[in-house]
């Protein structure tokens, strides 16, 4: 499947206004103590997204979401900057939610928590992660202790949550739960004061507002059409909502790391020692042309895996392989740029150093690499099995 001639042109767009209108905001101080943009600089640029025609450009005007790889030629340059995501309404978690409830939402509970979102007025947050101190589910969502049962006709929920990215700020949630049919999935407006904010912990990383919170459920009265698609299903709805949300994660952090890239080219061309520009010293060259290779190759596990999505396949192996593939490799590029640049890289006078930050976490959340290899060998000794009894 191609891209059509319209997202391309939507996408060149997206990166005229991520370089010219929101890389100038990458300094502006309104930010928490955690260093997260506020919800003031973060709205007032999304104003600036809609005048711009780039507001939420990965859902058509009929409300369908775009093919995976047209996502992926708007979202890779959306995150050009790691401001972009948050400016034109293509970041986590709002942009797996806003798939999942398109999915799987009634039209109702689509109006009622779908549209803000689409329309760049609201935030949300996807509340599944349990505290390790707990026993709750984490790299095993199986382990998941946070319950519900029905009431009446309400379902009433408690627990606890943690690294729950948003949280803060936002009014839209999809809170995890299990009951004795299984998962379930509801969608609820926040602030609730069944749901308390415990903490916020500090992070390496700083682009997300809200951070990552720790919370306490105590007995979240949810009516019952507010539950999203049927009781029991909730791990499905949460596979339905994985790929394309780990695919748009590899989308936007290379933006991030092709403008590392760009940065530490610029630095390594001009920055000269021992008589010549750095650039043509074997070791700094090396990198940056092992960076150049790493960035094709991201840029290739990305299509295929769009690719299979595409299909309509839910592509759980395919984002699985993609997504260590591209958060391993990306990480080996903001590294790479940060030593290209010397001291002038763990400074805070070039996004580079935000992006070493930023990626970090991108091998642990949505499937630390070690489980997604492990279910990969699983698959891979079925596949033997198979072939013996053959
Ligand atoms: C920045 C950030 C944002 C997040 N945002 C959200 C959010 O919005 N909503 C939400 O619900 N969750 C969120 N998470 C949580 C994230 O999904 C979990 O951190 C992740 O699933 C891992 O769970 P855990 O941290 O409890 O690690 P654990 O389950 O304690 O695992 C720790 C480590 O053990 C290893 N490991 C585990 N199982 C295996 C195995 N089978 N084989 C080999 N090694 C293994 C891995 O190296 C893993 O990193 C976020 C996390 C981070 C860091």
């Amino acid at each position: 499947m191609t891209i059509s001639p319209e997202a391309l042109a939507l996408a060149t767009k997206v990166e005229a206004f991520v370089r010219d209108v929101v890389i100038p905001f990458e300094k502006d101080p309104r930010r928490d103590h955690h260093g997260a943009p506020l919800d003031e600089l973060v709205y007032e640029l999304r104003e600036k997204a809609r005048a711009a025609g780039v507001l939420t450009p990965h859902v058509k005007p009929d409300g369908s979401h775009r093919t995976q790889r047209e996502t992926a030629a708007i979202l890779i340059r959306s995150g050009l900057s790691p401001l972009g995501p948050l400016a034109c309404n293509t970041n986590a978690p709002d942009e797996g939610n806003m798939y999942l409830i398109n999915h799987v939402g009634s039209p109702e509970l689509q109006a009622r928590f779908l549209k803000p979102l689409v329309e760049g007025r609201a935030r949300s947050a996807f509340l599944m992660t349990e505290p390790a101190e707990w026993g709750g589910a984490g790299a095993d969502p199986s382990m998941m202790k946070t319950l519900c049962e029905p009431d009446g006709n309400h379902w009433v929920a408690n627990g606890r949550k943690c690294f729950i990215t948003g949280y803060e700020g936002a009014s839209v949630g999809i809170v995890m739960a299990r009951a004795a049919e299984g998962a379930c999935m509801f969608l609820v407006d926040l602030p609730d004061p069944a749901i308390r904010i415990d903490h916020i912990p500090d992070t390496i990383d700083s682009s997300m507002p809200g951070g990552h919170a720790t919370l306490t459920i105590d007995n979240l009265r949810i009516p019952a059409d507010q539950m999203l698609g049927q009781a029991g299903e909730g791990f499905k709805y949460a596979q339905v909502r994985l790929s394309p949300a780990r695919l748009s994660h590899c989308m936007r952090w290379l933006g991030c790391c092709i403008r590392a890239q760009e940065i530490a080219t610029d630095y390594a061309c001009r920055r000269e020692a021992f008589g010549k520009p750095l650039i043509e010293h074997e070791g700094v060259g090396f990198m940056l042309a092992e960076n150049k290779i790493l960035i094709k190759q991201c840029e290739l596990m990305i299509d295929w895996c769009a690719g299979v999505l595409d299909t309509g396949d839910l592509g759980t192996v395919e984002s699985s392989m993609a997504k260590v593939s591209v958060s391993e490799a990306l990480m080996k590029i903001a590294d790479n740029c940060v030593q290209v640049m010397g001291g002038t890289g763990v400074t805070g006078n070039t996004i580079v150093e935000t992006v070493f930050r930023e990626i970090r976490a991108f091998r642990i959340y949505d499937g630390p690499t070690e489980v997604h290899k492990w279910s990969l060998a699983k698959k891979i000794k079925r596949e033997w099995k198979a072939v013996q009894a053959s």
